[in-house]
């Protein structure tokens, strides 16, 4: 293993972080802003299997295969950040869609540690009606529970 293999694992590692910036930044500013019109079913009760918020999914999906086409013909080590997109887009899946909101039947919901507290600060994001004043955006990072309530708690004013 030499210094290719570092370099690909470090291109595939930054990209996944790059990618949680990039959605919280996406979640708060483009779905809670001019995106609304798709994100809004993803607040709302969905009605069977899909939401229209599965559009965005579906988008980036295919921005990721696209990287995988236009990256490597760049530079061959940049399919690595071509995978990160994958890699970005199936945890997004696993946690957000299979853990929290229980969308795939074989994630099994956590009883305690980090990803109790992923799944709870993303029902917290699922607290406020309508796309103003909701808080914890990531998926993959999510702030301590206790602190995302103090931010709800002031926001209602009581
Ligand atoms: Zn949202
Ligand atoms: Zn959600």
């Amino acid at each position: 293993m030499g210094p290719a293999w570092l370099l690909n694992i470090a291109l595939l590692a930054v990209t996944v972080l790059a990618m949680e910036a990039g959605a919280w930044a996406v979640h708060r500013y483009v779905m809670h802003g001019w995106g609304w019109g798709w994100h809004r079913s993803h607040h709302e009760r969905r009605e069977g299997l899909f939401e229209r918020n599965d559009l965005y999914g579906l988008l980036f999906a295919m921005i990721s295969l696209l990287l995988f086409l236009v990256l490597p013909a760049l530079w061959p080590p940049l399919w690595w950040v071509a995978a990160g997109t994958l890699v970005y887009g199936l945890l997004y899946t696993l946690l957000h869609d299979g853990l929290v909101h229980r969308r795939l039947p074989f994630v099994k919901p956590p009883r305690r540690g980090y990803l109790k507290r992923l799944v709870q600060a993303h029902r917290l994001h699922h607290a406020t009606r309508g796309r103003e004043g909701a808080v914890s955006f990531g998926f993959l990072y999510a702030p301590p529970v206790a602190r995302l309530r103090g931010v709800l708690r002031a926001r209602s004013g009581s």
